[in-house]
């Protein structure tokens, strides 16, 4: 960027605006200068400006990269003003660095300044005058150069009376008659009223012949041209460009290539005559207009941006100039105002009082969190608005800032400190304030003269206890200048007094070197400072933490930091201090076009670096992302909303409008994926803000925050990366889904029917499997249950399972009715409890409390990753249009193709033909890992095997199975597990066994594949047999004396033979031979349960070995690797084209040399990572619809930038 003198920048939209205001010979309406007030800015009119189109040159097709030179002349349908707006796009040849046009992810718009070097001023008179001005854009190495070109109308006033001014038109008809009255009929004399209409429809046709290339020259002798025009429209001819022929007395039309003025002065005379059409024979008809201004924001690449609906309610004009200040429209959404508010301090700094000013009636204006954040943050870092500055004088009584002189100020301050000491640090900081608006160095040298009498006075402005450890004043030190960087000389005046008082080498030496000299912690006390249990934590992993607890508690970060570099000293870890001394893991740098991208962690987002990398390489979903003006809901009218549902509920107006921004970002996302030059990119926070939070959470926060002040989030437990993946949180609903549970089956003594807050219910027992016949109105534990209901459509339904319970529970989920059932000041996610907790956290400063808001409802709140899941699903298909409505009004789309499968839940009764099926639509499956290692099989049977249940008073049999297949089946691996003695959640580590394809083919719908029925049911029988054996085993195995019972006898019968030898009488034959015979049933009825047991096992095994139809290949694997409380998300990902797995890791994608990570656990690992969410892929379409490599290097244009259609 190369800045000249300070001067106001625009951004894209916002020049724009001010082309269609412009008008540089009429003082106060032009547009284009700096210094332009836009309290006239519709003086007049706006110009509604068509296109000349034969002289335009625009990009050649849609789509088609700007990289050219584009020019768009056009002309204003009021005032005939000609406007040629140039975009010139090509790169500098003096730079060497790559061009990099906007929008780019850091300069969402091109935002321009004037260049007067280049421009060229009004000149000419007002019979003709023409402007050129060149704004060229200030974003990071974009080549863009905008020229404005405006130039008065060719007719001009003095002209247009020669076309149009009755008397003169009267005068030449007259004299026209007047010479040839012989061949003249008087009474064909046309009436005044329409000459000037006959001047203007012999004018045009000339031009209209010419601009046609028609090239034979015009006779001026003939009648028409004579009576109506006559050789005193000369100058209209000319500026035509028609050239006159003396001789042979005609105008010769303008040559190939010399047309542009006849296209200016044809669609000057249309305009004329259609804004006067009396007296013409066939009424002029504008064709061909085109209007100027879709086809300019194309070229200035500000056709879509992030918008809001401007309130246009309040503030008129004056709230105009703010956001003409900031070089905006009122219509820039809060993201968009503090990108240009940036933009325009780094393009004027001198006016940074008045831009804060006008950022924050702009947040007042909008009352948004956001903004007001940002002008909060803005005045911690020291800025302050021109009304601060004021203010500041007041306090000190100076009554004229601007000419009041220094020594004045200074005094005054001099005497007020005297009245008033306790408030010195008020009155320096309202000193430095007007030191800084005055630019007075004077003023500001004493305004930093800092003196603290005594070191408790230092401990009180640091605030901090007198007795607070040295290391801890330095952080505070470290955090206060972090937050207030005005504060430096004060901050380190109050460590040099504590520091004096106390003699601390470590203060003192702080203060002469600016460097910490102390003790590094020990290692120890290292890892309780970063809150870490497992010593064995991996570097990555460590660094991870690091960052976490950081934006945690960024006033902390000197003790952190020594806490990394102890372990990274401890471990001689190159990577831990390398990254201590660069702040950059190592492998950031110059991306590859053959390796995937990685994704920052950009803050405690959990797993949604994980699930965004899996829908990357997910290639329709992708592809529709990219292409997303294909899909998306256009216009969001009535209609739209009316049929819109997803989800089996209705989704509102603003959840369309937040989902289609949502997808945007993804979008945006997706294009830096393929298009970054580096290795890593980072998400845009309102994107993980939108996939984290759903709309439902947001209306239920906002309103919490009206109720009560915002808390300090300061409890680690209740933040970061806890791993709530699938903890059934007790969200208030829980309890009313186990409620409606009950009434469903009757049989869930293991389900608790309500739960107090600190209590999980454990879904780990018998109630398993029925979990999943209904589940997923439970499991996907959460409050939110828009996102997580899972769709339930019921087809071909006779009558539901459990009467109409189940009906009325998917009907009142869908009303929106859940918020007002949520008991207000509910915790939205009460956190589970946390054995361990990680060292308190010291006091901060109050004024942090100012920072923690919006970042709370995305960061701290618990998550689940289904309800994450389900909030993306939600959104991607709430954006997109529906490809078919079915017949309960659901949406299907490619969301639904690719992702939704169905489930029939099959229920029959004893002795009874009585058969009732219900079919649901499923995106995901649920499988329980609890106590000892499993197979997916059996994980899987949990959920499809038959079971008992009691309806309606009577048994019936239930179970599930599939009935349509997803191309992308995705199972969900339920960890969190409820340790009633404790009372607390724990996480199960039990290995999940699973090949790399899986077979669905036994849990298919027993009607479409024969005799299928009967292979489950003998299955079913032989595990039911199983259960039994093994049950009879543990009766025979295990006694209250903890001894098995053939041990109980053997010992018996040993004692019957010592009684014997001591006392004969004692024993009988009889006993001990029982004995010996019961003790050989027993050994013989054991023998006998181990082989069949084998049997069975091994009939089990493979009972569908040979069914092999519905193949799926596993394709990632989400790993977490911690405790229920925290830890740390990756996910492997299968590359089917290079037939090699990746390990993505936030911003590290790394090739797995041994799959065998994937699939195995480490012995002796007490924590191992383990999968929780586990997609697979068809076999046969894995290698078509999942591609984990997508890159475009070096096109610096987003590879959808979709123009309009330019006609
Ligand atoms: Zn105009
Ligand atoms: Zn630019």
């Amino acid at each position: 960027m190369v800045l000249g003198p300070a001067r106001p920048g625009r951004s894209a939209p916002r020049l724009l605006e001010n082309v269609l205001e412009h008008d540089p010979s009429i003082p106060g309406k032009q547009a284009l200068s700096d210094d332009f007030s836009p309290l006239t800015a519709h003086v007049g009119h706006k110009h509604t400006l068509h296109q000349i189109t034969e002289i335009c040159t625009l990009p050649l097709y849609a789509g088609s990269p700007l990289n050219d030179r584009y020019t768009i002349a056009s002309i204003c349908e009021e005032c005939r003003l000609h406007v040629t707006l140039i975009v010139d796009c090509t790169p500098d040849p003096r730079s060497d660095r790559p061009p990099r046009p906007c929008p780019t992810a850091d300069n969402p718009l091109h935002f321009f300044t004037y260049c007067p070097s280049a421009s060229t001023p009004f000149y000419g008179n007002d019979d003709r005058w023409e402007e050129t001005r060149v704004f060229r854009c200030v974003g990071d190495d974009c080549p863009v150069e905008v020229t404005v070109k405006t130039t008065s109308p060719y007719i001009n006033e003095r002209l247009r009376l020669l076309l149009m001014d009755k008397p003169t038109l009267r005068e030449r008809q007259n004299e026209f008659i007047q010479k040839n009255k012989e061949q003249i009929d008087p009474s064909s004399k046309i009436h005044t009223d329409d000459l000037p209409g006959r001047a203007l429809e012999t004018m045009l046709s000339y031009l209209k012949n010419a601009k046609r290339g028609d090239d034979r020259s015009i006779p001026r002798a003939n009648k028409r041209y004579n009576t109506f025009l006559t050789d005193e429209c000369a100058e209209l001819f000319e500026r035509a460009g028609f050239q006159s022929n003396e001789q042979a007395n005609e105008w010769i039309p303008p040559s190939l290539g010399q047309f542009e003025p006849l296209f200016w002065m044809y669609n000057e005379t249309l305009l004329l005559s259609v804004q006067n059409p009396k007296g013409f024979k066939s009424a002029p008809v504008k064709d061909g207009y085109v209007p100027a201004i879709s086809a300019m924001k194309t070229i200035l690449r500000c056709k879509e941006y992030e918008s809001i609906r401007p309130r246009l309610d309040l503030g008129g004009k004056d709230m105009t100039r703010y956001y003409a200040a900031l070089g905006i429209l009122p219509d820039f959404s809060d993201q968009l105002v503090i990108w240009a508010f940036k933009r325009q301090i780094l393009c004027d700094v001198q006016s940074r009082p008045y831009l804060l000013e006008s950022l924050e009636n702009i947040s007042h204006q909008r009352g948004t969190e956001v903004l007001q954040i940002e002008v909060a943050t803005q005045r911690s870092q020291g800025a302050y608005t021109s009304g601060d500055a004021y203010e500041a004088a007041r306090r000190l009584g100076i009554t004229n800032l601007e000419s009041a002189e220094e020594g004045l100020i200074i005094g005054l301050f001099k005497s007020r400190l005297a009245d008033s000491p306790r408030q010195e640090y008020q009155l320096r900081e309202d000193l430095s304030i007007i030191g800084r608006y005055r630019n007075s160095t004077a003023i500001l040298e004493v305004a930093q003269q800092t003196s603290f009498p005594t070191a408790k006075s230092a401990c009180d402005w640091l605030t901090v206890p007198e007795d607070t450890e040295d290391s801890m004043i330095l952080s505070m030190y470290a955090a206060r200048v972090a937050e207030f960087p005005g504060d430096e000389a004060a901050a380190k005046a109050a460590v040099r007094k504590i520091g004096e008082y106390r003699n601390s080498s470590v203060l003192l030496s702080f203060v002469e070197t600016g460097l910490f000299v102390e003790a590094p912690p020990d290692i120890g006390q290292a890892f309780a400072t970063l809150g870490v249990e497992d010593r064995t934590m991996d570097d990555d992993t460590l660094i991870t933490v690091f960052g976490m607890r950081y934006m945690d508690m960024p006033g902390q970060v000197h003790d952190l930091r020594n806490a990394l570099r102890a372990i990274g000293t401890e471990r001689n870890s190159k990577q831990i201090l390398d990254y201590l001394s660069t702040g950059e893991t190592a492998t950031t740098g110059p991306g590859s076009s053959d390796s995937p991208v990685g994704l920052e962690n950009i803050g405690n987002t959990c797993y949604l670096n994980s699930l965004l990398q899996f829908y990357f390489t997910i290639k329709p979903l992708r592809e529709m992302i990219l292409n997303l003006e294909a899909y998306e809901e256009t216009d969001v009218n009535d209609d739209v909303v009316d049929r819109k549902r997803v989800g089996g509920r209705k989704v509102s107006r603003q959840e369309i409008e937040r989902a289609k921004k949502f997808a945007g970002h993804l979008r945006t996302l997706f294009q830096d994926l393929i298009a970054t030059k580096m290795t890593s990119v980072a998400p845009q926070r309102d994107l993980a803000y939108l996939a984290l939070v759903s709309s439902k959470d947001e209306e239920a926060e906002r309103r919490k925050s009206v109720e009560a002040s915002k808390p300090e989030t300061i409890d680690l437990s209740n933040t970061d990366d806890a791993m709530d993946i699938d903890t059934p949180i007790n969200g208030p609903n829980v309890a009313d889904d186990a409620v409606s549970e009950d009434t469903l089956v009757g049989d869930s003594q293991d389900q608790p029917s309500s739960h107090a807050h600190n209590e999980l219910p454990s879904y780990n027992s018998v109630g398993s499997d029925y979990v999943m016949v209904d589940v997923d109105a439970k499991i996907p534990p959460s409050n939110d249950k828009e996102s997580l209901m899972p769709l339930k459509v019921p087809k071909d339904t006779e009558k539901s399972v459990g009467g109409d319970s189940l009906i009325q529970q998917t009907v009142a989920l869908s009303e929106d009715t859940v918020l007002a059932d949520a008991p207000e000041g509910v915790p939205l996610t009460p956190p589970p409890d946390i054995p361990e907790r990680p060292p308190p956290i010291p006091p901060r400063p109050q004024i942090k409390k100012r920072e923690s808001s919006a970042g709370d409802l995305m960061f701290g709140r618990q998550q689940d990753v289904t309800e994450c899941i389900g909030n993306v699903m939600f959104q991607l298909e709430s954006a997109i249009r529906p490809t078919e409505i079915d017949s309960h009004g659901e949406q299907m789309d490619l969301i639904k193709e690719y992702f939704y499968g169905t489930t029939k839940q099959t229920l029959t009764f004893p002795n009874s033909e009585e058969i009732r099926t219900k079919e649901e639509l499923f995106n995901h499956l649920i499988v329980n890992v609890a106590e000892s290692d499993e197979d997916i099989y059996s994980a899987l049977d949990s959920s499809f095997d038959v079971e008992q249940v009691d309806l309606e008073g009577r048994s019936a049999k239930r179970f599930l199975s599939l009935g349509r297949l997803p191309p992308i089946l995705q199972i969900q691996v339920q960890r969190v597990q409820f340790d009633r003695e404790k009372g607390s959640a724990y996480k199960a580590h039990a290995h999940l066994n699973f090949p790399e394809t899986i077979f669905m083919d036994r849990y298919m719908d027993t009607d479409t594949v024969p005799d299928l029925k009967e292979r489950r049911e003998k299955a079913w029988e032989w595990k039911q047999e199983l259960k039994d054996l093994l049950k009879r085993k543990i009766e025979l195995t295990n006694t209250s004396a903890g001894v098995d019972v053939p041990t109980v006898l053997d010992a018996a019968k040993e004692m019957l033979e010592d009684y014997e030898l001591i006392d004969p009488s004692l024993a009988t034959e009889n006993a001990r031979s029982s004995l010996q015979r019961r003790l050989a049933e027993i050994k013989q009825e054991l023998s006998d349960i181990a082989e069949r047991v084998t049997l069975l096992e091994s009939q089990l095994a493979n009972q569908f070995a040979d069914l092999r139809s519905h193949g799926y290949r596993i394709h990632s694997v989400f790993i977490h690797r911690g405790t229920v409380s925290f830890g740390h998300y990756w996910i492997y990902i299968y590359d089917f084209q290079r037939h090699m797995w990746r390990k993505y890791n936030d911003e590290r994608v790394t090739e797995v040399i041994d799959p065998q990570e994937i699939f195995t656990t480490a012995p002796n690992d007490h924590q191992p990572p383990t999968p929780y969410f586990l997609v697979f892929i068809r076999e046969d379409q894995a290698e078509a619809i999942t591609e984990a490599v997508k890159r475009e290097i070096g096109d610096s244009t987003p590879p959808d930038f979709n123009l309009a259609p330019l006609v």
